[in-house]
């Protein structure tokens, strides 16, 4: 022990009301459980976000990238100018600083992973257009 670190701290299994986030951001059912709000000089963030079938986060960006654990389900992904992924349980996703993308659902299969990003600057990500049903089922 140096002297400098605190005690550890358990944040209880549903301490944390759930949260329904903006329409504005999202399409169709999601649901936000935060997991983690590490103190500062720490700024990692972590959530676990529940898709329901066919619903994904609109268009946007992480200041300094974010990686996804999907933890339930199967669902899609996908980077601006690049084709549609399929991603499942077990998967690990990266999306480095910047990099204009969206997450979500499969059309018939819901989808849950673990959001894990850090905030510069107080933000976590900067939000862009909604991700139309032509882009989603990668007619667009
Ligand atoms: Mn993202």
């Amino acid at each position: 022990m140096n002297g400098k670190g605190k005690i550890m701290e358990i944040k209880s299994a549903g301490s944390s009301p759930s949260m329904k986030p903006p329409a504005d951001y999202f399409t169709g059912a999601v649901r936000q459980d935060p997991l983690m709000e590490a103190p500062e000089p720490a700024r990692m963030r972590a959530t676990s976000v529940t898709f329901e079938p066919g619903a994904r986060t609109a268009w946007h960006t992480h200041p300094l990238g974010q990686t996804l654990i999907v933890t339930s389900g199967r669902g899609l992904a996908q980077s601006w100018g690049s084709e549609i992924h399929e991603i499942r349980a077990g998967d690990t996703v990266w999306f480095a600083p910047g990099e204009k993308h969206w997450h979500g659902a499969a059309p018939d299969t819901a989808l849950t992973h673990i959001a894990i990003h850090e905030a510069l600057d107080g933000r976590h990500v900067d939000w862009m257009e909604q991700v139309s049903d032509a882009q989603y089922s990668g007619r667009a």
